[in-house]
Order: structure tokens, then C-alpha cells, then sequence
């Protein structure tokens, strides 16, 4: 049915199946989890997003418009329990989170959901549950109700099939604790030579830090749980849907990239955080600039770059000598206002644009002006980067960005690398070597030049960007996986 044809008709159906859709509390979750919510009502699913308050009134702009336009999409929120762990009223997600001390008691605050998550699951006895990494315990509570839980993690096939491969395997083991930290090993098993180094592994499995303990009940509940909801398509690595389906032997249905259910440009505007720019001024800036012309350059939701890094940046990006649009986070403070040099702006006034905090990402980034992505890697953006069907400048920094980066560089070859070496918590990435301005300009000037090596990689993501279009229309694969997803749930439930 289309979905503007589905009034109260749908939703007093009571063959309608009802999805629970309850993210992470961080945005590079909460974002592709809200899509996901969309695309089950747009086939006509009950869907109810799961959140706390704070969180609520991000998405609720977008969930509205859906439901006016006859939608079923529902939001119920669980109060966040700041005070009970000691946080500050406020920090709701990942991105509030500035210390290290915080870690902790965020992740205690995340498992006190699990009683009012067991209540709404009494009350509301929705057909299946789809949960997020951080929330290993939902296989258990819906399993309590005879509810399938589907685990999201919000990454690719790719990453996946190298974090199970490092678990398994534990390649890293062999390398002495002393040696060289640009020491590499291979990844074992994986469909292509995928090297890393000891420098650009996660923390966690080099030593017990705050999320060893998280990862691995990550790990167990996604084994015990239904099955793995995964934001790819098939054709942009399908050796990696099959190893991960068919060698890994997990069960997984691909239904992205899901941020392409953003037709419009008002739903890209309101996708996540409020913006703290006026979209029309940003329209309007890459409305006077040449195709192709701009480098939009973001390190996601929740990065911290330290001060003299974010110089070095703004250096480089000076002396490209190209456009951009630059993204910089949580400038609040004078003292951290003073990595600019003071004549900055007016320097780079008509060739950089400078957005504090919040952008209209995926609105930028699908603009005919933009022809260059500077990433951290985080899967969202490399997602909506490939949507764009634009080239990208990789700038791991944590999480599983470094795998990631080597998917966009060595799989897909539709980036270059600025050499990122160190893996480093976003919170306390002061201690990360610096890359360095002159790096910088030249990688840039790489990336949007025209050179021969540029140019085949504009064309490779240009080529990537469409097909991105036929995964989620009907008849493919996407479209598909989601149905046979929908259908299977029928089954299960025998609706
Ligand atoms: N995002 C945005 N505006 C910003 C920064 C981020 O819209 O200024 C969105 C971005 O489009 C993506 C998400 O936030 O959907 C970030 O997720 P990602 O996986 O890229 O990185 P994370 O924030 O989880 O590190």
C-alpha cells in the first residue's frame, strides 16, 4: 500500500504487526533507528521508538510529520535515571558525555532501563523488539514475553565480519606488548588481505578498559538473539553479507542505507539534532559555488578533536585552497574558541563556511556543490557519504572507524586516507600524534583535484551513489530483505 494511503485504516488493523524499535542513546544510533522505525510504517507496521525524554524531542518533529501524513509511528519515552547514578540532569546520549568519569555511569544509567523497557513490553506485547548494541540485556527481557529480539549495531557487513573475526581469532595476541606500535597483522578469514596495526585497535581489546565488559555482552546477547539488522545494501559488499551470513553463520536481513528514506528536504533538515544553522543560508552558500566544488568536512556526534588539532585543520583547509563547509563540535568556552587565529573567519569569508555543532548533514552532503567528504568513518556518514555518491578523505578516530576507513580505501576504493594511526577514545584524543597541515592541504588537494587517480574515484562513488537509489526502491535488494523480514515476523507471530 502506499504509505499516504494508509489512514486509521492501518492502524486499527489488528493483523498489524508492532514493532519496538529502542535505540542506544547516542545519535549515530538513534538517527539510522528512527529511519528504521519510518520504513516499517511506511509498510504498514505499527512502529514504536523507545527513548527518554531529552532524546524524545529530537525525533518527535519527524514522527509527527509521519503521523499526519497517516503513518503508525509512535514514540514512548522511559525517564532517563541521571540522578540515580550520579550524572547531571541532561546527559541523555553519548554526545552530552564529556569525561572520561562519566563512561560509567552513563553505561549504569543504560542498564536501569531494563525494568521500565520489561514494563512497556507487558503493556504494549509488541510482535518483535529491535534493540541496540549497548542494550545486550532486551534479548533477555524479550525473550521473557516470547518476543524476538533483532540486535542493530548500526555498521556494515564488513565491520562486522572484522569484529568477529578478532574475536575469534585474536591475532593481535601474537604481537609482544613492547613491540612497535605501527606493528601490522592481518585480519584472519576475511574474503580480502585486510591488515591493521596495534596502534589502531580498539582499547578494549588491548586491555580491560570501560567497554571490555560491554563488548563481550554485546557479543553473547547478538549470538542468542534473532537475528542482526544490518544498514548496508548487498551490492556495495556482498562478500561480506556472505561471509558474514553464510561463514559467521549469522541470520541478518540488510534494509539501507536507510538514510535514503529522507526524501525530502525537510526531513534532512530535522534528521537528528536541531541544526544550529539556518539550512536556507546553507542552501544558499552552495547554491553560488561550482559542482563539485565543496569538501564538507564532519567527525560525527560525539568527537573531540584537541584545540591544536583543530588549527592544524583549519590550516590545511586554508591552504588547499578549496571550498568547504567544516563542522566544528562543542565550542563553547573562550579558552576553546582560541584554537582559530583571530582574523580566521574573515580569511576564509566565501570559500569555508564554519558550522558550531550541528549541521544538516545528509542536506549538505547531497548538494550538487559537494565533492569531497572528510569522515571520521563513523558507518552513518560513510553511508550517507556513499548515498552522496561523493569521495571521502578517512579520519578514523575511534569505535570501529579504522575498519571502516579500510572498507571506503581498500575494498571499495572510493577514498584516500589521511593516515590516522592511533585509535584513541573521543574523549581523550589530546594525547593522539597530530596530522599535520601540510598533510592535510595535500590530501585535499588530492582528493578534489582532478588528477587521474581523482577522478576514477568520483566516478567510483558516483557509481556506488546510484546504485544506492535501487537498493531501497521495490524490486531491490533492500526492499526485499525487508520484506522477507516483515514476512518472516507474520510467520513467527502467525499474523
Ligand atoms: N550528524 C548530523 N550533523 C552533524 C553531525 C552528525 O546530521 O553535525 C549525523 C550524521 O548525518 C550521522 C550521525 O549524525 O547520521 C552520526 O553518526 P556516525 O555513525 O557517522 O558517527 P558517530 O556520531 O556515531 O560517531
Amino acid at each position: 500500500k502506499p504509505a499516504s494511503k494508509m489512514g486509521s485504516e492501518a492502524i486499527t488493523d489488528n493483523q498489524q504487526l508492532h514493532a519496538f524499535l529502542f535505540p542506544v542513546m547516542a545519535q549515530g544510533h538513534m538517527i539510522p533507528t528512527v529511519d528504521i522505525a519510518r520504513l516499517f510504517a511506511a509498510r504498514g507496521l505499527k512502529s514504536t521508538i523507545i527513548c527518554t525524554p531529552l532524546n524524545a524531542t529530537s525525533i518527535s518533529k519527524t514522527t509527527e510529520r509521519d503521523r499526519s501524513s497517516g503513518l503508525d509511528i509512535n514514540v514512548q519515552t522511559i525517564p532517563f535515571p541521571a540522578a540515580e547514578v550520579g550524572l547531571p540532569q541532561g546527559i541523555e546520549s553519548m554526545d552530552k558525555v564529556t569525561s572520561t568519569e562519566m563512561i560509567p555511569k552513563f553505561l549504569s544509567a543504560i542498564a536501569l532501563l531494563q525494568q521500565p523497557f520489561e514494563q512497556l513490553l507487558e503493556e504494549h506485547r509488541p510482535d518483535f523488539v529491535i534493540a541496540g548494541m549497548f542494550l545486550p540485556w532486551t534479548t533477555e527481557s524479550a525473550a521473557k514475553f516470547g518476543i524476538p529480539r533483532i540486535c542493530f549495531h548500526g555498521t556494515s557487513f564488513f565491520s562486522h565480519s572484522v569484529m568477529e573475526s578478532l574475536e575469534l581469532y585474536k591475532p593481535y595476541e601474537a604481537i609482544s606488548v613492547d613491540a612497535d606500535p605501527d606493528s601490522s597483522f592481518v585480519i584472519p578469514g576475511l574474503p580480502d588481505k585486510i591488515e591493521m596495526t596495534m596502534s589502531q585497535l580498539p582499547d578494549h581489546l588491548r586491555g580491560k578498559n570501560v567497554f571490555a565488559d560491554m563488548m563481550e555482552k554485546t557479543r553473547e546477547s547478538e549470538i542468542n538473539s534473532y537475528g542482526v539488522l544490518v544498514n548496508s545494501f548487498y551490492e556495495l559488499e556482498p562478500a561480506y553479507a556472505e561471509h558474514y551470513r553464510n561463514t559467521l553463520g549469522r541470520k541478518t536481513w540488510h534494509i539501507g542505507p536507510v538514510s535514503l528514506r529522507n526524501t525530502n528536504a525537510i526531513d534532512k533538515a530535522q534528521r537528528g539534532k536541531k541544526s544550529t544553522i539556518d539550512e536556507h543560508y546553507v542552501l544558499n552558500w552552495l547554491n553560488s559555488k561550482e559542482q563539485n566544488s565543496v569538501l564538507y568536512v564532519s567527525f560525527g556526534s560525539v568527537s573531540r578533536v584537541s584545540n591544536n588539532q583543530l588549527l592544524e585543520l583549519a590550516m590545511g583547509l586554508e591552504n588547499s585552497g578549496y571550498s568547504f563547509i567544516w563542522v566544528v563540535r562543542q565550542i563553547k568556552t573562550d579558552d576553546e574558541e582560541s584554537f582559530l587565529p583571530k582574523d580566521f573567519e574573515e580569511r576564509i569569508e566565501g570559500t569555508g563556511l564554519i558550522i558550531r555543532d550541528w549541521a544538516p548533514q545528509v542536506l549538505i552532503l547531497d548538494h550538487p556543490a559537494v565533492g569531497g567528504f572528510m569522515t571520521h568513518c563513523g558507518w552513518n556518514s560513510i553511508l550517507e557519504g556513499i548515498c552522496a555518491g561523493v569521495p571521502m578523505i578517512t579520519w578514523p578516530m575511534f569505535a570501529e572507524q579504522f575498519y571502516n576507513e579500510k572498507f571506503v580505501t581498500q575494498v571499495i576504493k572510493t577514498g584516500v586516507p589521511l593516515g590516522a594511526k592511533e585509535y584513541s577514545m573521543w574523549i581523550d584524543a589530546k594525547n593522539v600524534s597530530l596530522v599535520k597541515k601540510e598533510t592535510i592541504a595535500m590530501v585535499v588537494s588530492q582528493l578534489m583535484g582532478d588528477g587521474e587517480e581523482a577522478k576514477e574515484m568520483q566516478q567510483r562513488a558516483k557509481e556506488i551513489g546510484e546504485m544506492t537509489k535501487m537498493s531501497v526502491e521495490e524490486g531491490g535488494s533492500s526492499y526485499a530483505d525487508l520484506t522477507t523480514l516483515i514476512e518472516e515476523m507474520k510467520v513467527y507471530t502467525k499474523k
